[in-house]
């Protein structure tokens, strides 16, 4: 890495974030019925956006109920600190889902704007009648994926190929495929288990200290 900008590149749901709102949804508010749209999208009949929306459309909460919900989101305690130390080391950090900015920016707009953090996700509207509606980017969009809206694959080439050394923190599935284009993985659950299967060195991740002490190394030893 040496003489090489540092970038880093975090998934947020289950990454940043305890859980995924994915199952906070199914778990605290629908039926198991709820998700039928998901095994439709297993069985290649829906892209994976369309299954989101399926699924999340059928919250009906209040706006204001809906925004206490995505309040209760529980953020890694390490991530500011890590934030921190990006933003002393002017070091860029990309927050992309496959979900929607739509929960992300309530939970965090203020921290994303703090630290200069750049949201690459789907966009979305909510309402109480409708629920939540995912809109992928258009077409033209460097980042667009027909299934996923968002491909966070083509944001870790796109960084690679502007000549950053990418350190890329995931865990699940949809984190597969950027892992095995960044330089340093970050995995844990899901993710660390399919590294593991596919031979994909990865490093240490229990929470965001992990990320934190591994930048501090390398600015130690540089
Ligand atoms: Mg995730």
């Amino acid at each position: 890495m040496k003489n090489k900008k540092i970038v880093l590149i975090s998934d947020f749901d289950g990454t940043i974030t305890k859980e995924d709102f994915f199952n906070m949804v199914v778990d605290k508010l629908l039926s198991k019925d709820a998700l039928k749209p998901w095994y439709e999208y297993i069985d290649g009949k829906i892209t994976h956006i369309e299954a989101l929306t399926g699924i999340f459309s059928q919250i009906h909460l209040s706006e204001k109920d809906m925004d206490e919900f995505i309040s209760k989101m529980e953020v890694d305690k390490y991530f500011y600190d890590t934030m921190d130390l990006c933003l002393k080391y002017k070091i860029p950090v990309y927050v992309c889902s496959a979900g929607t900015k739509y929960y992300i920016e309530k939970k965090m707009g203020e921290t994303l704007k703090r630290y200069n953090i750049s949201l690459v996700s789907n966009d979305a509207v909510y309402s109480q009648e409708k629920g939540l509606r995912l809109i992928a980017p258009e077409k033209t969009n460097p980042f667009y994926d027909e299934n996923t809206g968002i491909s966070k694959e083509f944001l870790v080439k796109k960084l690679n190929a502007d000549g950053y050394f990418t350190i890329y923190a995931g865990d699940g599935r949809p984190d597969l495929l950027p892992a095995k284009t960044a330089n340093i993985v970050f995995a844990k659950s899901v993710l660390l288990d399919m590294c593991k299967q596919e031979n994909i060195k990865t490093e240490k991740f229990e929470n965001f200290k992990d990320i934190l002490d591994y930048i501090r190394r390398l600015y130690a030893a540089n």
